[in-house]
């Protein structure tokens, strides 16, 4: 028998698991996790070193509101630090009901449930909606939540090319006499390439080909749209798309994500929606943040915070232009710098680190191969001179490595 804490050496069925990792650290393409120490902020400390973040999604800098800190406080004192068992047992307390609620009128939809996360969100809903006699038309680049919850689902699965509505019609041309549900998705702004979804091409189409509509609005969530209310919102879609998912990571500074929709939607996926029945609800103190951050959203000042969040992506966007450097895709604060080998892209990132700016690389699996890069993302929270140190910061590295021509 091994000591315990010793590993033996005989047998390991892990071993490919050691085989990959080395593979992936000689190629320089296995990051460490990087490691904040305080709060997540425009300006911070991750591993040791003070850096200008541009890593995060925090979007409207809510991940350390005051209001939403005293929020989450008070609700830990009055209704504990757990909820005790899944929604559908003794789970649902009265401030879940109170944030759908919430959520269903900021966003104009009929009713909401909230689910743990936003990828819960998405898997927990596609895989219950639609079964194995139906059909998924996906965008290539949806987000990897989408595309689990339609393996999930059984149903038949066919992908169109990025945002090109044409590849899409086809595929719904070619289908034109299947017998099961069909279902257009989208997210509503891309993650890795900060673009907009033809929201209103594709409603076009699901309404004469007879699909259900459903977007992820994670990273619009917050971000597009009348105080952040999302992309239906932004393209004036309402009553177009038949599930909106949102996020409550992101902009909205907590955890956690949600589904809009019809009342029997919800009433559905109360009862069909494997996470939602078998994994515990939010703690009351992350139901309290999100409800705080609607709040908030509502108010004069979060009209201000998404106001800010644009300008400061305007200025940072002309700011890297003027440096160049091109991000065609680019239409919201997320700005991808394409680097293409993701080695390279790592490296990009790890000598910006050491040069005082946080911007991850992002490669395989994240994207597909060949098409590593750098993400930045803007935040209302940034000060001018933070972004513009960014700017500058990210063209001396970017020259050093012949990502940008010497000027
Ligand atoms: N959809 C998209 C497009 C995302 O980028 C993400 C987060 N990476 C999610 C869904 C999942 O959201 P959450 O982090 O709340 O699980």
């Amino acid at each position: 028998m091994s000591e315990p804490g010793t590993q033996t050496t005989k047998h390991n069925p892990l071993r490919y698991i050691s085989d990959t990792l080395q593979d992936l650290r000689a190629k320089g393409i296995a990051p460490k996790l990087r490691v904040l120490q305080g709060e997540q902020k425009p300006v911070c400390v991750f591993d040791g070193r003070e850096v200008i973040n541009l890593a995060s999604n925090n979007y409207l800098g809510l991940t350390s509101h005051k209001a939403l800190q005293k929020a989450s406080i008070e609700a830990v004192r009055k209704l504990g630090v757990g909820a005790g068992a899944v929604r559908t047992i003794a789970g649902t307390m009265q401030i879940h009901m109170d944030l759908e609620e919430q959520i269903a009128r900021f966003k104009h939809s009929e009713a909401c449930v909230v689910f743990q996360s936003g990828f819960t969100a998405n898997a927990g809903t596609v895989s219950a909606v639609l079964g194995k006699d139906d059909l998924i038309v996906s965008d290539e680049l949806n987000h990897a939540s989408i595309i689990d919850g339609a393996r999930l689902s059984k149903a038949a699965i066919k992908v169109f090319k990025h945002k090109d509505v044409n590849d899409c019609e086809r595929i719904l041309q070619e289908h034109a006499n299947f017998a099961g549900k069909k279902l257009i998705i989208t997210d509503g702004v891309f993650s890795m390439d900060g673009d907009i979804a033809p929201l209103p091409a594709l409603c076009d189409l699901a309404e004469k080909y007879g699909c259900i509509m459903m977007v992820d609005d994670a990273h619009a969530s917050g971000v597009l749209g009348k105080a952040g209310r999302g992309t239906v919102d932004h393209f004036q879609c309402h009553g177009r798309v038949h599930i909106q998912v949102g996020t409550l990571s992101k902009a909205i500074g907590s955890m956690g994500g949600y589904v809009c929709g019809s009342r029997e939607l919800i009433d559905f996926l109360y009862l069909r929606a494997r996470p939602f029945l078998f994994s515990t609800s939010h703690t009351p103190a992350t139901a309290a943040a999100c409800q705080a951050a609607f709040t908030l959203l509502d108010s004069v000042q979060g009209e201000k915070l998404v106001n800010k969040l644009w300008a400061n992506t305007k200025f940072f966007k002309k700011e890297l232009k003027k440096r160049g450097f091109q991000f065609a895709t680019s239409e919201t604060p997320i700005i991808p710098i394409h680097v293409g080998d993701a080695a390279k892209a790592f490296e990009f990132s790890r000598k910006l680190f050491d040069a005082g700016v946080f911007a991850p690389a992002v490669g395989y699996p994240t994207v597909a191969e060949g098409k590593a890069r750098l993400r930045a993302i803007v935040s209302a929270a940034h000060k001018r001179q933070q972004l513009m140190r960014a700017a500058d910061t990210l063209a001396e590295v970017a020259r050093t490595l012949d990502i940008l021509q010497a000027s």
